[in-house]
């Protein structure tokens, strides 16, 4: 048994050499196909080598930054969920309704915590604008007919 293993090991440590003695043949159509085969479906960082994940934004061993573009959509839709429609915003929305219906539009999608406050404002602004438009009407109306001891 020992020796047998010995003479395993031995064989084993005799390989290495004649591995070394075949190096400058290493890309033969075969290995290249056998190093292709092996590393199929793999993912390799362009920094260090390593093996990462496909898709992966970031090397696992080095932080080497793979896909800035990736990075950036998470980036973006961090900030889409923070993104939050502050006071001066929905200002706008109520005094321009038009501006507010087209930042409602523009955020629907993406950030409807934006654009639900700002169609709200939007739809109070037009609702304050004809009550407005309404009562002068109606006050100049009132003049004309029962105010002409006015002019
Ligand atoms: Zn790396």
């Amino acid at each position: 048994m020992n020796d047998y293993q010995y003479g395993t090991q031995g064989q084993q440590m005799q390989q290495p050499p004649q591995q070394q003695q075949q190096a400058p043949v290493v890309n033969t159509p075969e290995q290249q196909r056998r190093v292709r085969a092996a590393n199929a479906g793999k993912r390799f960082c362009r920094n260090c080598g390593g093996e990462i994940q496909a898709g992966a934004s970031v090397c696992i061993h080095c932080k080497a930054v793979l896909n800035p573009v990736a990075i950036r959509r998470a980036q973006e839709i961090v900030m889409d969920r923070q993104a939050k429609a502050d006071r001066a915003m929905l200002r706008k929305c109520f005094f321009f309704p038009k501006r507010g219906m087209a930042l409602y539009k523009a955020n629907i999608e993406r950030r409807p915590q934006v654009a639900e406050p700002c169609k709200k404002a939007a739809t109070a602004g037009k609702i304050f604008r004809g009550v407005l438009m309404a009562g002068t009407v109606l006050a100049i109306l009132v003049i004309m007919r029962y105010g002409s001891f006015l002019f």
